[in-house]
């Protein structure tokens, strides 16, 4: 039997990573509008699904996919629940260097409650440093390239800004979510020299040693996530490229997972 109804054929749409988006002009980065696709972008961002924290221990400091049962994680510090460490050994002999930091952290966790309660008072939102912390593992790859562009780790250990600049990430952070606006390196003096309490909080940081990083949800500078984060590992670094292009391609990445996700069509901001 004939049907008059015409079967609908949906347009057929190409693999999402050839969809292509269109950023318009930047004023404020300076960049003309720009057209892309998917796939130029996933290829831009490096992705490392695998990493978790690495051992504190800067002596140590062994990731845990080096493991050769690849663990899923390290066991945390029982005192402040924030930093990792590979095994007790690392941990006792992290413990001199470990102490300010761990009780700093502590002290936070205190400081932070009394913030929440507040809010709630207020009726004001708030975002606990739990919360950024875990926005930042999930985004472990934009942050890292953030990191990597800002400061221009691809010009080598070196020649790059990490021993004298930190990375400030500024976010929106509402109901709906964290949103990643910039990321840009503060120099580490610009800091210290500012503020006796950041000199204080950062010298547990070890700065100079480690990628030190620094969260401003909305603005607030208060209560600011500052953790650090793990060094590209030595045959890494020859990798690592300039990309002038990060910022767009960093502030694109949440919708990315969605076209992952939803596995195609759609328009982009
Ligand atoms: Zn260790
Ligand atoms: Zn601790």
């Amino acid at each position: 039997m004939e049907t008059t109804d015409k079967q609908w054929d949906p347009p057929s749409s190409r693999p999402w990573r050839q969809n292509e988006f269109f950023i318009p002009p930047d004023e404020e980065t300076g960049f003309e509008e720009y057209k892309s696709t998917w796939g130029t972008v996933i290829d831009k961002v490096p992705s490392k699904p695998a990493l978790k924290r690495g051992c504190e221990s800067l002596r140590c400091g062994k990731r845990p996919d080096q493991e050769p049962e690849g663990k899923a994680g390290f066991p945390k510090c029982a005192g402040c629940g924030v930093v990792n460490y590979c095994s007790r050994e690392c941990q006792k002999s992290d413990w001199k260097e470990h102490k300010g930091l761990c009780k700093m952290q502590v002290m936070n966790i205190q400081d932070e409650r009394a913030a929440e309660v507040k809010a709630r008072l207020d009726d004001t939102f708030f975002i606990s440093n739990a919360e950024l912390r875990k926005w930042y593992h999930e985004n472990v790859d934009v942050v890292d390239h953030a990191i990597v562009q800002t400061l221009q780790l691809y010009k080598g250990r070196d020649h790059s800004l990490w021993r004298t600049h930190i990375v400030v990430f500024e976010l929106n952070v509402d109901e709906f979510g964290i949103e990643f606006i910039n990321a840009r390196a503060l120099p580490l003096d610009f800091l210290t020299k500012g503020s006796s309490t950041a000199a204080a909080a950062l010298s547990h940081y070890d700065p100079g040693k480690r990628i030190i990083v620094m969260f401003l949800p909305n603005g607030v500078r208060s209560l600011t996530l500052i953790d650090n984060h793990e060094f590209p590992r030595e045959e890494e670094w020859a990798g690592l490229r300039e990309d002038e292009r990060w910022r767009l391609h960093c502030s694109v990445r949440p919708a990315i997972l969605e076209a992952v996700e939803g596995g195609g069509d759609f328009l982009i901001l």
